[in-house]
C-alpha cells in the first residue's frame, strides 16, 4: 500500500532531517511510513501510490474551501502570471488587512507576515515593548509557534516557572515564560499575583487545539479578560488555528471575548505562507515604522500569498460557515452514536468545524487530561483509519479539521469507518 512512499521515505531520510521539513508529518508517535503526497482536490488527498484518503488534515487547516478551489487556483494563477514578489506595498495588502478588520472585533490594524510563529513571536514582542515589561504566560499544551520564547515546559509541580524543552533555548529565554493550565484561572491569578507589575502578555489558544480539540470552559475566555485589564496585561489570542475557522470572526466573535492582539495564519493564508497579527491602533502603532518595535520581512504580503487568502475568505461567508457548523454537527453527532453503541470510553469535543475524538472516557479540559489518552489504542485506531482511505492528524494531540468540500455523503462514509475502524482496536 506504501510501496512508494516508503522508498521516498528511505530517500528523504538522507538529505532531510527524519525526511520532512516539520516533525509531526514524520508519524514519529503514531510510528509506520507517512504517505508522500502527490495531489489534493477538494476533500481528498492522493499519494504517491495512488491511495486516495478523505482528509481531515487540510495541511493542518488552511484548506478550509477544499484542496485547489477552482477560484483561488484561478485567482493564484492570475496574480502570479504579474509576478510573483516585489518588495513593495501593494493595494491587495490594504483589501487583506481591511477584510481581516472587518471581521475580527478589534483587530484594527494589521501586518501581515509569513508564518503563524513570526506572528506569535512578534506580538510578544510588541507587548513587551508596549508595556516595559519582560515576562509572558503561556498555558500548557498550547502551541504558538517554534520561537525560543514558547519553547518551554512545566518544570515539576502544575504551575510553574519554565525550563527550556529544547537544547538550543537558553535558561535567560525561559525564566521569563510563566507557565498556566488550560481553564484553570486560579492558576493564572497566582501567576498574576507572584510576578506582580512584570507581566507583559497572557498568549493562549482560546481553543486549544494542539492538544486535541479543547474548548474554553465557563467563563474562562471572560475572566482572563478581566484579570488582564486588571493588571495592565496584553491579552494576546493566537487564532492562527482558530482565526476565520471557527466562525466569521474567529473564536473572539464567537465567545464575546476581545483581545489586545491576535495572531493568524493558516486559513488566512489560502494554503500559502501568509499569517498576520492585528490589535488596538494603540498597541500596533508601536510597530515600525510608525514606533519603535521592529519587525520586517522580505517576502510578507506576497502577493499571491495575499490572494489566496483574499480569495478563501470571501468564500468564506455567513452561509458556509452555517454550513461547516452543520457538517461538524453531524460529524459529531454520528460519532457520539458509535461511542454510545459500543460503549467505547472514548470522548468527543467539537467547534464548529474543528473536532477531536479522544481516547478517554472522560471529555479532556487541559494538557494532563488529554496525556491519560490510551495514546496506544489510539495509534491503532489512526492505522486502521489510514488503510480504511481516512487521513487524520497523526497524533492524539490534535485537532481534525473539516471543509466546504466535506459534503454529507463523505460523513456518513466517515462515520461507516469510524465504527469499523473501532470494533477493530477494540
Ligand atoms: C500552527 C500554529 C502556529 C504556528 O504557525 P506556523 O505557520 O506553523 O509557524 C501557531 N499557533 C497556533 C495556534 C497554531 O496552530
Amino acid at each position: 500500500m506504501f510501496e512508494k512512499s516508503e522508498k521516498l521515505l528511505a530517500r528523504a531520510q538522507k538529505t532531510m532531517p527524519g525526511g520532512v521539513n516539520s516533525p509531526v508529518r514524520a508519524f514519529t508517535s503514531v510510528g509506520g511510513t507517512p504517505p508522500f503526497i502527490e495531489s489534493a482536490d477538494g476533500a481528498y488527498i492522493t499519494d504517491v501510490d495512488g491511495n486516495r484518503y478523505i482528509d481531515f488534515v487540510l495541511s493542518w487547516g488552511p484548506a478550509i474551501v477544499g484542496h485547489a478551489h477552482p477560484e483561488v487556483v484561478a485567482a493564484c494563477q492570475k496574480a502570479v502570471a504579474r509576478g510573483s514578489s516585489f518588495g513593495a506595498p501593494t493595494e491587495l495588502e490594504i483589501e487583506l488587512a481591511e477584510e481581516i478588520a472587518d471581521r475580527a472585533p478589534g483587530a484594527d490594524v494589521v501586518r501581515l507576515v509569513c508564518s503563524g510563529t513570526e506572528a506569535c513571536m512578534t506580538a510578544i514582542r510588541v507587548a513587551r515593548g508596549a508595556t516595559g515589561r519582560d515576562k509572558i504566560i503561556k498555558f500548557e499544551g498550547c502551541y504558538h509557534g517554534h520561537s525560543d520564547s514558547f519553547l518551554i515546559a512545566a518544570g515539576s509541580g502544575a504551575t510553574t516557572l519554565g525550563v527550556p524543552n529544547s537544547p538550543g533555548v537558553t535558561r535567560g529565554t525561559a525564566k521569563d515564560t510563566l507557565l498556566a493550565q488550560f481553564n484553570d484561572i486560579a492558576s493564572v491569578q497566582r501567576l498574576v499575583d507572584d510576578n506582580k507589575g512584570d507581566i507583559a502578555a497572557v498568549i493562549l489558544e482560546p481553543i486549544c487545539g494542539n492538544t486535541g480539540c479543547l474548548p474554553p470552559q465557563g467563563s474562562f475566555l471572560e475572566k482572563l479578560r478581566a484579570i488582564c485589564d486588571d493588571n495592565g496585561i496584553v491579552l494576546i489570542f493566537d487564532e492562527v488555528m482558530t482565526g476565520f475557522r471557527v466562525g466569521r470572526g474567529g473564536a473572539a466573535q464567537r465567545y464575546g471575548v476581545t483581545p489586545d492582539l491576535y495572531t493568524f495564519g493558516k486559513v488566512v493564508g489560502g494554503g500559502f505562507p501568509l499569517a498576520a497579527y492585528a490589535g488596538s491602533d494603540e498597541l500596533m502603532r508601536h510597530v515600525a515604522p510608525d514606533g519603535p518595535v521592529y519587525q520586517a520581512g522580505t517576502l510578507s504580503g506576497n502577493p499571491v500569498a495575499v490572494t489566496a487568502g483574499l480569495e478563501t475568505l470571501r468564500l468564506l461567508t455567513a452561509d458556509v460557515y452555517e454550513d461547516l457548523e452543520n457538517t461538524g454537527q453531524r460529524l459529531h453527532a454520528g460519532i457520539q452514536e458509535i461511542i454510545a453503541d459500543g460503549d467505547y470510553p472514548l470522548s468527543t469535543h467539537r467547534v464548529g468545524s474543528m473536532f477531536s475524538l479522544f481516547f478517554t472516557p472522560m471529555p479532556p479540559t487541559d494538557h494532563d487530561d488529554v496525556k491519560s489518552c490510551d495514546i496506544d489504542r489510539f495509534n491503532k485506531f489512526f492505522h486502521a483509519m489510514l488503510r480504511r482511505g481516512v487521513y487524520l492528524a497523526p497524533s492524539q494531540f490534535e485537532a481534525g479539521f473539516l471543509s466546504t468540500a466535506h459534503d454529507d455523503e463523505i460523513i456518513d462514509k466517515v462515520l461507516e469507518t469510524t465504527a469499523e475502524a473501532l470494533r477493530e482496536v477494540f
